[in-house]
Protein backbone atom coordinates (compact mmCIF):
# COMPACT_ATOMS: atom_id res chain seq x y z
CA UNK A 1 0.00 0.00 0.00
CA UNK A 2 1.31 3.57 -1.12
CA UNK A 3 2.21 5.54 1.88
CA UNK A 4 0.71 9.25 1.73
CA UNK A 5 3.28 12.19 1.50
CA UNK A 6 3.65 14.91 1.79
CA UNK A 7 6.08 17.78 -0.09
CA UNK A 8 7.13 21.46 0.27
CA UNK A 9 7.37 22.60 -3.34
CA UNK A 10 9.79 25.71 -3.06
CA UNK A 11 9.87 28.00 -5.26
CA UNK A 12 8.54 27.94 -8.89
CA UNK A 13 12.59 27.67 -10.26
CA UNK A 14 12.83 24.82 -8.35
CA UNK A 15 13.48 22.47 -11.41
CA UNK A 16 16.52 24.41 -11.68
CA UNK A 17 18.05 25.43 -8.80
CA UNK A 18 20.85 23.10 -7.55
CA UNK A 19 19.17 22.60 -3.86
CA UNK A 20 19.33 19.08 -1.45
CA UNK A 21 15.61 19.79 -2.09
CA UNK A 22 15.82 19.13 -5.66
CA UNK A 23 18.42 15.99 -5.83
CA UNK A 24 15.47 14.92 -3.07
CA UNK A 25 12.42 14.53 -5.27
CA UNK A 26 14.19 13.25 -7.80
CA UNK A 27 15.30 10.39 -5.97
CA UNK A 28 11.47 10.07 -4.44
CA UNK A 29 9.65 8.81 -7.37
CA UNK A 30 12.27 5.64 -6.83
CA UNK A 31 11.56 5.58 -2.93
CA UNK A 32 8.10 5.28 -3.48
CA UNK A 33 7.67 3.26 -6.09
CA UNK A 34 5.11 4.05 -9.33
CA UNK A 35 1.68 4.61 -8.09
CA UNK A 36 -1.35 3.49 -10.81
CA UNK A 37 -2.63 7.07 -9.99
CA UNK A 38 -1.65 10.18 -8.48
CA UNK A 39 -3.96 12.60 -6.17
CA UNK A 40 -2.44 15.78 -5.37
CA UNK A 41 -3.62 18.33 -2.84
CA UNK A 42 -1.56 21.38 -3.83
CA UNK A 43 -1.34 24.90 -2.32
CA UNK A 44 -2.46 26.58 -5.37
CA UNK A 45 -5.43 25.54 -6.00
CA UNK A 46 -7.76 27.06 -3.11
CA UNK A 47 -11.24 26.99 -3.26
CA UNK A 48 -13.68 27.62 -1.11
CA UNK A 49 -15.34 24.15 -1.14
CA UNK A 50 -13.13 20.81 -2.53
CA UNK A 51 -13.25 20.56 -6.20
CA UNK A 52 -11.48 17.97 -8.47
CA UNK A 53 -10.41 17.90 -11.81
CA UNK A 54 -11.96 15.68 -14.38
CA UNK A 55 -9.81 16.05 -17.67
CA UNK A 56 -8.92 13.51 -19.75
CA UNK A 57 -5.33 15.65 -20.49
CA UNK A 58 -3.77 17.64 -17.95
CA UNK A 59 -2.70 20.53 -19.21
CA UNK A 60 0.67 22.41 -17.42
CA UNK A 61 -0.67 25.73 -15.90
CA UNK A 62 2.31 28.27 -15.42
CA UNK A 63 0.36 30.26 -12.80
CA UNK A 64 3.57 32.37 -11.62
CA UNK A 65 4.76 35.82 -12.59
CA UNK A 66 7.90 37.64 -13.18
CA UNK A 67 10.20 34.41 -13.24
CA UNK A 68 12.77 33.59 -15.85
CA UNK A 69 11.46 32.53 -19.74
CA UNK A 70 12.46 28.82 -19.68
CA UNK A 71 10.62 28.53 -16.30
CA UNK A 72 7.42 29.35 -18.50
CA UNK A 73 8.85 26.34 -20.98
CA UNK A 74 8.69 23.52 -19.04
CA UNK A 75 5.85 21.42 -19.29
CA UNK A 76 4.06 18.42 -17.77
CA UNK A 77 0.94 17.36 -19.32
CA UNK A 78 0.02 13.85 -17.61
CA UNK A 79 -2.90 11.89 -18.65
CA UNK A 80 -5.70 12.82 -16.59
CA UNK A 81 -7.74 10.42 -14.06
CA UNK A 82 -11.40 11.33 -14.99
CA UNK A 83 -12.60 7.88 -13.61
CA UNK A 84 -10.83 8.10 -10.55
CA UNK A 85 -12.43 11.84 -9.82
CA UNK A 86 -15.99 10.01 -9.73
CA UNK A 87 -14.83 7.77 -7.39
CA UNK A 88 -13.55 10.37 -5.33
CA UNK A 89 -16.46 12.83 -5.46
CA UNK A 90 -18.21 9.32 -4.09
CA UNK A 91 -16.07 9.41 -0.84
CA UNK A 92 -16.06 12.95 -0.45
CA UNK A 93 -20.05 13.44 -0.54
CA UNK A 94 -20.05 13.99 3.46
CA UNK A 95 -17.70 16.61 2.80
CA UNK A 96 -19.07 18.04 -0.31
CA UNK A 97 -17.46 18.08 -3.56
CA UNK A 98 -17.82 19.94 -7.47
CA UNK A 99 -16.09 18.51 -10.36
CA UNK A 100 -14.03 21.00 -12.80
CA UNK A 101 -13.72 19.60 -15.90
CA UNK A 102 -11.40 22.26 -17.61
CA UNK A 103 -8.53 22.61 -15.36
CA UNK A 104 -4.91 20.99 -15.54
CA UNK A 105 -1.51 21.02 -13.43
CA UNK A 106 -0.50 23.88 -11.65
CA UNK A 107 2.89 24.22 -10.35
CA UNK A 108 2.68 22.92 -6.94
CA UNK A 109 1.29 20.00 -8.47
CA UNK A 110 3.62 19.85 -11.56
CA UNK A 111 6.90 21.13 -9.97
CA UNK A 112 7.62 18.27 -7.37
CA UNK A 113 5.74 15.32 -9.93
CA UNK A 114 8.46 16.69 -12.66
CA UNK A 115 10.99 15.91 -10.41
CA UNK A 116 9.60 12.87 -8.82
CA UNK A 117 8.02 11.09 -12.27
CA UNK A 118 9.73 12.78 -15.53
CA UNK A 119 8.24 10.82 -17.84
CA UNK A 120 4.65 12.50 -17.20
CA UNK A 121 3.35 9.37 -17.68
CA UNK A 122 0.81 8.52 -15.03
CA UNK A 123 -2.27 9.89 -14.74
CA UNK A 124 -2.99 12.70 -12.23
CA UNK A 125 -5.51 14.10 -10.63
CA UNK A 126 -5.70 17.90 -8.70
CA UNK A 127 -8.19 18.29 -5.05
CA UNK A 128 -8.70 21.12 -3.98
CA UNK A 129 -7.60 22.98 -0.58
CA UNK A 130 -10.11 25.47 1.73
CA UNK A 131 -7.16 28.15 3.50
CA UNK A 132 -9.74 29.48 5.70
CA UNK A 133 -11.07 25.58 6.94
CA UNK A 134 -8.19 25.06 9.11
CA UNK A 135 -6.81 21.49 9.93
CA UNK A 136 -9.56 19.39 11.02
CA UNK A 137 -10.79 20.02 7.45
CA UNK A 138 -8.23 18.70 5.92
CA UNK A 139 -7.70 16.07 7.87
CA UNK A 140 -11.21 14.93 7.37
CA UNK A 141 -10.46 14.99 3.21
CA UNK A 142 -7.33 13.23 3.54
CA UNK A 143 -9.21 10.57 5.44
CA UNK A 144 -12.39 10.15 3.08
CA UNK A 145 -9.73 9.81 0.46
CA UNK A 146 -7.57 7.31 2.48
CA UNK A 147 -9.02 4.02 1.29
CA UNK A 148 -7.78 4.94 -2.58
CA UNK A 149 -4.02 3.86 -1.06
CA UNK A 150 -5.17 0.43 -0.96
CA UNK A 151 -6.02 0.69 -4.98
CA UNK A 152 -2.44 1.96 -6.27
CA UNK A 153 -3.06 5.30 -5.71
CA UNK A 154 -0.62 8.06 -4.12
CA UNK A 155 -1.94 11.35 -2.02
CA UNK A 156 0.06 13.76 -2.15
CA UNK A 157 0.23 16.84 0.06
CA UNK A 158 2.39 19.80 -2.24
CA UNK A 159 2.76 22.74 -0.02
CA UNK A 160 5.17 24.94 2.05
CA UNK A 161 6.67 23.23 5.85
CA UNK A 162 7.32 27.33 6.47
CA UNK A 163 5.97 29.20 3.82
CA UNK A 164 5.92 33.22 4.40
CA UNK A 165 6.69 35.28 1.00
CA UNK A 166 7.52 38.92 2.63
CA UNK A 167 10.03 36.71 4.68
CA UNK A 168 11.64 34.88 1.48
CA UNK A 169 15.37 36.14 0.92
CA UNK A 170 16.36 35.84 -2.43
CA UNK A 171 19.93 36.15 -1.51
CA UNK A 172 20.01 32.56 0.40
CA UNK A 173 20.73 33.92 4.02
CA UNK A 174 20.51 31.89 7.10
CA UNK A 175 17.35 30.51 8.60
CA UNK A 176 15.76 32.62 10.64
CA UNK A 177 15.13 31.79 14.37
CA UNK A 178 11.34 32.00 14.17
CA UNK A 179 11.02 29.57 11.05
CA UNK A 180 13.53 27.07 12.88
CA UNK A 181 11.01 26.97 16.05
CA UNK A 182 8.02 26.78 14.35
CA UNK A 183 9.28 23.63 12.30
CA UNK A 184 10.78 21.73 15.33
CA UNK A 185 7.06 22.31 17.13
CA UNK A 186 5.57 21.55 13.77
CA UNK A 187 7.77 18.54 13.96
CA UNK A 188 7.00 16.80 17.15
CA UNK A 189 3.64 17.48 17.44
CA UNK A 190 3.82 15.37 13.84
CA UNK A 191 5.44 12.71 15.27
CA UNK A 192 3.61 12.42 18.55
CA UNK A 193 0.79 12.23 16.18
CA UNK A 194 -0.65 14.97 18.75
CA UNK A 195 -3.92 15.70 16.48
CA UNK A 196 -5.72 18.40 19.18
CA UNK A 197 -2.59 20.00 19.19
CA UNK A 198 -2.06 20.25 15.51
CA UNK A 199 -5.58 21.11 14.84
CA UNK A 200 -5.17 24.40 17.03
CA UNK A 201 -1.67 24.99 15.68
CA UNK A 202 -2.39 28.67 15.15
CA UNK A 203 -3.16 29.64 18.59
CA UNK A 204 -0.37 26.69 20.03
CA UNK A 205 2.31 27.18 17.97
CA UNK A 206 5.13 29.35 18.42
CA UNK A 207 5.30 31.78 15.29
CA UNK A 208 2.54 30.19 13.51
CA UNK A 209 1.47 33.52 11.93
CA UNK A 210 4.71 34.33 10.95
CA UNK A 211 5.52 30.71 9.23
CA UNK A 212 2.08 30.86 7.52
CA UNK A 213 0.74 34.66 7.18
CA UNK A 214 -1.87 32.10 5.23
CA UNK A 215 -2.75 28.97 5.45
CA UNK A 216 -3.21 27.33 2.08
CA UNK A 217 0.49 25.83 1.89
CA UNK A 218 0.12 24.64 5.17
CA UNK A 219 -3.16 22.72 4.70
CA UNK A 220 -1.84 20.30 2.41
CA UNK A 221 0.46 18.88 5.12
CA UNK A 222 -3.14 17.68 6.55
CA UNK A 223 -4.76 16.14 3.80
CA UNK A 224 -1.16 13.62 3.33
CA UNK A 225 -1.84 13.31 7.54
CA UNK A 226 -5.43 12.55 7.61
CA UNK A 227 -4.68 9.90 3.95
CA UNK A 228 -2.17 8.49 5.49
CA UNK A 229 -1.54 5.71 8.31
CA UNK A 230 0.20 5.91 11.98
CA UNK A 231 3.43 5.56 10.88
CA UNK A 232 5.15 8.78 10.62
CA UNK A 233 8.40 9.26 8.48
CA UNK A 234 10.37 12.89 8.47
CA UNK A 235 11.84 11.80 4.30
CA UNK A 236 13.47 15.29 4.28
CA UNK A 237 14.37 18.44 5.90
CA UNK A 238 16.30 21.74 4.09
CA UNK A 239 15.42 25.61 3.94
CA UNK A 240 15.90 27.74 1.02
CA UNK A 241 16.19 31.67 0.56
CA UNK A 242 16.08 31.98 3.84
CA UNK A 243 13.06 30.28 5.77
CA UNK A 244 11.23 28.37 2.79
CA UNK A 245 11.34 25.12 4.43
CA UNK A 246 11.47 22.16 2.06
CA UNK A 247 10.34 19.32 4.72
CA UNK A 248 8.43 16.14 3.40
CA UNK A 249 6.61 13.59 5.79
CA UNK A 250 5.28 10.46 4.65
CA UNK A 251 2.32 8.99 6.68
CA UNK A 252 2.40 4.97 5.67
ZN1 LIG B 1 3.66 27.36 -3.69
Amino acid sequence: MMPAVFVSHGSPTLPFDAVPAREFLRGLGAKLGRPKVIIVASAHWDTPAPALNAVERNATIHDFYGFPKPLYELRYDTPGAPTLAERAASLLADVGVSIDTERGLDHGAWVPLMLMYPRADIPVLQVSVQSRAGVAHHIALGRALAPLREEGVLILGSGGFVHNLRAIDWNGGLEPEWSRVFAQWTHEKLLARDETALVDYRRRAPHAAEAHPTEEHFMPLFVAYGAGGAAVERLHTSATFGSLRMDAYAFA
